[in-house]
């Protein structure tokens, strides 16, 4: 099509200027009415219905016949991305177009069978019994299995039942959608109905999507610290503030939970900012009583790249509240360097150069290039969690060893996060790793009981610090 149309194009160029005009607005009012023909039912590219007709076909069904069990079967292919970088542009074409003609092997009066997008397809049928649902994701799956391409394509399905026949098609496709993204990644099914669990988790993270900017202003979220500690001595050296939330209903909500969700409306900015001013605020406090301070490290969301104001902020902080730049760490995800944030990057640099401490998390989980830290500005690395996983197994070992080897040639702080055992932690003070985080030493604890311990190392040693 868009060939013949090029071919158009130059053709109406070689006329004179008049008839030129007339043509190119004749032609453009024909490709209008095409596209919105195909736009208003068929997917250009399979044949298939597109999902504006999806919903108003199936509505119609539905509102036909009410006295059918309808459902929504949802399928996509698992990494169509790379499949489409490794068979090219041609071979995923190829691949969709199959889809289809094994799709039409489908067809049925009471069926409606759709092209969403890219690689989304959707089966909207009436069935008797879910064993029926489930057959149509097997001859889908043994049909794309067939297509005779260089590399294997896996589909995904997720299946919504709708419980009544007044449900919109629009929310059929979003459960669907939902059941068909919890199957991703596993090995043992490719097909998920949409469940009562499912249910629950949606409405509590549409919940603390709503919930989360009434909770800061009521109080909810608290700054917890975990204790930093010298693993040699038992001596803390340092704390990092993490955040809970104590939801009325639900109790402590752990941050997994519901971070993931406040990152995407951005209002986890808001967060770190709070959590960020309660320990300046603290560590003021303390100073300007001559109490025992230790560095505390905040957590910086990737987010933050987008806020102009971010170090004018955190400088401000220090300044309002008397703390010098050298207390507070700055905790970044190793994702956080390396994804598109070049402006955090930046950023990080800059309150670096004010004299913050950056420290870069997570090293180790996700996929850390140790050519990154010849480049990245930090100063302190902290060892994932998993890093630490099966350290008895010898491979492991050397893999740990030579890490903090190579990190302390580099110069920089290595902190162990997630230290569990004794073991642990003798091994990781063999390989030279001295300090670390874990639940071996100390579990996150509300911020009084945290000044509470500081206030008893100083009885102990009778160690006052000056107030600034
Ligand atoms: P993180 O920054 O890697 O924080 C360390 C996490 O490891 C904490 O989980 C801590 O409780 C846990 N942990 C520490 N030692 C151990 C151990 O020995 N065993 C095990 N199993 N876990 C240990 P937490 O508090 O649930 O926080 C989870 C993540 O949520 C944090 O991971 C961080 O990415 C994020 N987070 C927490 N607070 C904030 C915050 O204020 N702002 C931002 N942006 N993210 C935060
Ligand atoms: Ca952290
Ligand atoms: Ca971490």
């Amino acid at each position: 099509m868009s060939n013949e149309w090029n071919a158009l194009s130059k053709a109406v160029e070689m006329l004179d200027e008049e008839e030129r005009e007339k043509v190119k607005l004749y032609l453009y009012s024909l490709k209008k009415m095409a596209e919105d023909n195909v736009e208003g039912q068929k997917s250009f590219m399979t044949d298939l219905y597109n999902l504006r007709a999806l919903f108003f076909k199936a509505g119609e069904l539905m509102r036909n016949h009410p006295e059918r069990k309808h459902a929504l079967i949802q399928m996509d292919i698992d990494n169509f991305k790379s499949f489409n970088e490794f068979c090219g542009r041609d071979g995923g074409d190829l691949l969709l177009q199959s889809i289809a003609d094994a799709m039409r092997g489908l067809e049925r009066e009471d069926r409606v069978l759709c092209h969403f997008r890219a690689d989304v397809f959707e089966i909207f049928t009436s069935f008797e019994s879910e064993e029926e649902l489930v057959d149509i994701t097997k001859y889908l799956t043994s049909k794309i299995a067939q297509v005779k391409l260089p590399c294997k394509a896996f589909p995904s399905f997720g299946i919504y039942v709708a419980e009544d026949p007044g449900v919109p098609v629009s929310f059929m496709k979003d459960y669907a959608d939902m059941a068909m993204r919890t199957i991703k990644g596993k090995f043992y099914s490719n097909y998920a109905f949409f469940d009562e669990e499912m249910r629950t988790s949606m409405l509590k993270e549409k919940q603390i999507e709503n919930q989360a900017v009434e909770a800061l202003e009521k109080g909810q979220f608290q700054v917890y610290i975990q204790p930093k500690v010298n693993m040699e001595t038992g001596a803390i050296i340092g704390g990092e503030a993490l955040i809970r939330w104590k939801h009325p209903e639900y109790g402590m909500i752990s941050p997994m939970d519901f971070i993931p969700v406040i990152e995407k409306d951005g209002f986890i900015i808001n967060v770190d900012v709070y959590v960020w001013n309660e320990v300046f605020k603290m560590l003021g406090r303390r100073q300007a009583a001559g109490k025992k301070v230790v560095p505390i490290s905040v957590n910086i969301s990737r987010l933050h790249a987008h806020q102009d104001d971010m170090v004018k902020c955190i400088r401000g902080m220090g300044t309002q509240y008397g703390v010098s730049p050298e207390m507070v760490g700055l905790e970044v995800t190793e994702s956080g360097f390396s994804n598109n944030t070049t402006v955090l990057f930046e950023r990080m640099q800059q309150l670096r150069d004010f004299g913050f401490p950056v420290h870069m998390d997570d090293f180790g989980k996700g996929h850390s290039t140790l050519t990154m830290l010849k480049n990245e500005p930090v100063d302190v690395i902290k060892l994932d969690r998993d890093f630490l996983r099966q350290i008895e197994n010898a491979k492991n070992q050397v893999v740990v060893k030579n890490t903090i080897g190579m990190l302390n040639a580099l110069d920089v702080h290595v902190i162990a996060e997630g230290v569990e055992t004794q073991e642990q932690a003798d091994f990781l003070i063999q390989c030279g790793c001295y300090d670390a985080q874990g639940f071996y030493y100390y579990r996150p604890m509300p911020m009084g009981e945290f000044e509470a311990l500081l206030d008893e190392e100083q009885a102990k040693s009778g160690h006052v610090v000056k107030s600034i």
